[in-house]
């Protein structure tokens, strides 16, 4: 097995690495390599190819602020828009030459010795290995990249076709098929009304009801983008809008959770417009509070689930068969194929299983211990030069992620380019930084709508504890990790023993 020595690895080529190595690149870090299991960049944009998937926060602002679309379609762009605009991203930025796709990390563990990351790859389909050492590792590998499949009784016993919404099968041709679709959150209910246009019957299995207000649902004109092209300030002008726009419903979700009332009127009228059959209605219709669980944006779901060829199910499911499902009542719907649209482990992210700290134990073992925690969401005790992007506390339900990724990308560059004019070998939070940061998070969760809504939902740990969400504004965010603050690390010297083994640099492997 051939071993390479990094300077950085960045694990993903989501929008999480691909800012991590275009940052990198701009502020000289150049020796890194984007390990990415998939075949091309774009991480969650380019695997999600269900029918119907669109982004859900306008597109506006769903783009890295330093690299603006004047070109978007539609208010929310659809997948192969954003996907496509990754790639462009990746390629002005050129840092492609040290991206290695279609790899993935097997493990990764810290060498004291070497004081470097040791990170096992395997190329996908041929499993030729590679292990890089690596001062660090910044880990972009996404919150919701890894599907979470039902532990339902005979589910594998099914005979039809079956795969998840994150794993869509294009090779199934469902015009005239009898489909089940098992869940409905933001994903199925952006593919049902696709696949009810086709499919002959489409029965949808809820097991909770969400909230869903409708969206404003435009195509940009052909003056509007001309406006964003060549006119200097339009487009970021529309962007602060939408930015201040969605900073502005933050307090109900922190503080004043009654405020959602608001919304929940409105999505009533949502659904009175889009359903006529007042039992279906009522189904529909959530008991909790609105914000609890993420709120979803549509105007084609309650026309999906009014039409004569869906029936929205709500009896539990008690068992799989070969042929079909059976709920909790005893009745067996016949199905051709299943669609599992469950989401994602969120709070057991899988990458957790495959880095090994310094004293030996997996980040799994750690937080299945305590729950997810890091400093800023970045910054791992134990776990030295680890940063981890979109890490605990760090995720929205109401604004734009690449936020976020983008203010945690400025603290971790700020913590390399630091730690090469020291010449620090490491940098490790202390236990006691990352204790306090994670106490003062979850305090903040006390009065917000996701812990008084009286919802179950997945931004909450097996402790109960909501250790997804950022319980805040995002300028707050961006504020606190404006500058690497070394105070609250640990840090050691560059050692004396030399680790250059004379191995190449990551652009003479890759390039080799
Ligand atoms: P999700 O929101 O977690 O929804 C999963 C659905 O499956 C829920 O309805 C859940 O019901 C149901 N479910 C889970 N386990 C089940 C079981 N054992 N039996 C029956 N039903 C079960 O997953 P998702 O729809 O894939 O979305 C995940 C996240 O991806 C979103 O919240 C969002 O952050 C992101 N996303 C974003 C976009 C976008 O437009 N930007 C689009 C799609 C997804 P319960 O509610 O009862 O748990």
């Amino acid at each position: 097995m051939s071993e390479i020595e990094v300077d950085h690895l960045v694990i993903g080529a989501g929008f999480a690495g691909l800012c991590a190595a275009i940052k990198l690149d701009e502020s000289g870090e150049r020796d890194f390599v984007v390990v990415e299991k998939d075949s091309d960049v774009g991480g969650t944009w380019h695997i999600n190819t269900y029918p119907g998937a669109e982004c859900d926060v306008p597109s506006q602002l769903y783009s890295y602020s330093f690299a603006l679309n004047p070109d978007w379609s539609k208010v929310y762009s659809p997948q192969q828009e954003i996907w496509e605009y990754t790639k462009r991203v990746a390629e002005r930025a050129g840092v492609l030459d040290r991206f290695v796709l279609g790899t993935a990390v097997d493990d990764a563990h810290w060498d004291a010795g070497r004081q470097r990351w040791l990170v096992n790859t395997s190329a996908v389909g041929s499993g030729a290995r590679t292990t890089y050492a690596a001062r660090t590792v910044i880990a972009g590998s996404g919150g919701l990249s890894e599907p979470s499949l039902p532990d339902i009784e005979g589910i594998e016993s099914f005979a039809g076709a079956t795969f998840h919404s994150a794993r869509w099968n294009h090779d199934v041709d469902l015009t005239g098929k009898r489909v089940a679709v098992i869940g409905t959150g933001a994903s199925a209910i952006q593919l049902v009304p696709e696949v009810a246009k086709v499919a002959g019957r489409l029965d949808v299995y809820q097991r909770t009801p969400n909230w869903i207000i409708p969206r404003n649902e435009r195509h940009f004109s052909t003056l509007e983008k001309t406006l964003f092209r060549h006119v200097p300030g339009v487009q970021r002008a529309v962007r602060a809008g939408v930015y201040a726009m969605l900073e502005a419903r933050v307090p109900a979700f922190t503080r004043f959770p009654r405020a959602m009332a608001a919304v929940e009127a409105q999505v009533k009228r949502n659904i009175a417009q889009g359903i006529s059959d007042p039992e279906l209605r009522a189904k529909v219709t959530p008991t909790y509070r609105a914000g609890c669980k993420r709120i979803l944006v549509s105007n084609k779901w309650y026309p999906a689930l009014d039409r004569d060829n869906v029936e929205l199910i709500t009896d539990g499911i008690a068992r799989v068969t070969p042929t079909g499902i059976v709920t909790a009542d005893g009745t067996e719907r016949e199905v051709d194929v299943l669609v599992i649209a469950t989401g994602f482990h969120v709070t057991d992210p899988p990458i957790a299983q495959h880095l090994t700290g310094r004293e030996g134990r997996t980040l799994a073992d750690v937080w299945a211990k305590t729950g997810m925690r890091a400093y800023k969401g970045t910054t791992i005790h134990g776990f030295p030069n680890l940063f981890q992007l979109v890490g605990p506390n760090t995720a929205l339900g109401h604004s734009s992620m690449i936020f976020i990724i983008e203010s945690q990308v400025r603290y971790v560059v700020d913590a390399v380019t630091t730690m090469r004019r020291q010449e620090w070998a490491t940098v490790e939070p202390t236990l006691a930084a990352q204790e306090q940061w994670s106490a003062a998070v979850q305090r903040r969760m006390r009065r917000t709508v996701w812990t008084t809504g009286g919802c179950a939902s997945w931004y909450l740990d097996q402790f109960g504890h909501n250790t997804t969400l950022w319980p805040g504004q995002t300028f707050t965010f961006r504020r606190r990790l404006a500058r690497f603050d070394p105070e609250q690390y640990d840090v050691t010297a560059l050692s004396s023993v030399s680790d250059d083994k004379g191995t190449p640099t990551a652009k003479e492997a890759v390039s080799a």
